[in-house]
């Protein structure tokens, strides 16, 4: 099925180019503030492989790479606040400026999880940069240095997030209002 016909994509909440936009203003920001100490970027998979990707690129800095694949849901749809790692980092964070880059920031319970599991490794620094955050949700103040848009607290796919799998490669963030896995 096409985007265009799919019953279950409703209204876009932020558009493509809106995203490209925010996405060089952030590459800009962080070339800015991290200077001579460029930021070892750490990506949250699997929905922040599409932001990372672009974002990385638009930072004019040597930086560096690596992955770690946390679950909070499984197949649900809703946090349950346990956190697994899946896939932990290949390098050591001593002394590193670490960047955290996230798809979105709902509860704020995968973050606070990551944020302390990963400030336990010694880095020099540990900020996060997370494309979405869902307002009004988040039970601890997230903290976060950089955040590309402020969204409503509905259910979201595209650019990298999805609903069971589907979905990650539409280059913009639309609302998903099919049924959602429980
Ligand atoms: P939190 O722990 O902040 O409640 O949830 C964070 C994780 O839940 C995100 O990294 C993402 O995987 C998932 N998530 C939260 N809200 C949404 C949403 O609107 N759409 C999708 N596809 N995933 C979401």
């Amino acid at each position: 099925m096409s985007r265009v016909s799919d019953p279950h994509l409703g209204r876009t909440v932020v558009a493509a180019d809106e995203i490209q936009e925010r996405v060089a203003a952030l590459g800009k920001e962080i070339t800015h503030d991290y200077g001579d100490d460029p930021p070892l970027l750490v990506g949250v998979l699997k929905g922040a492989f599409v932001f990372m990707s672009d974002l990385a690129r638009a930072i004019d800095l040597p930086v560096e790479f690596d992955f770690m694949a946390v679950s909070s849901y499984g197949a649900a749809t809703r946090t349950s606040g346990v956190v697994r790692i899946l896939m932990d980092l290949d390098v050591e964070l001593t002394g590193r400026h670490v960047l955290i880059v996230e798809d979105i920031v709902d509860s704020g319970l995968t973050l606070a999880y990551l944020r302390r599991n990963l400030a336990a490794r010694g880095p020099a620094s540990l900020e996060v940069c997370t494309l979405l955050l869902k307002e009004g949700l988040q039970r601890d103040d997230p903290d976060l240095r950089y955040v590309g848009f402020r969204i409503p607290p509905a259910f979201v796919v595209g650019y990298g997030l999805d609903v069971v799998e589907r979905y990650r490669n539409l280059p913009y963030v639309a609302e998903y209002t099919g049924h959602l896995p429980e």
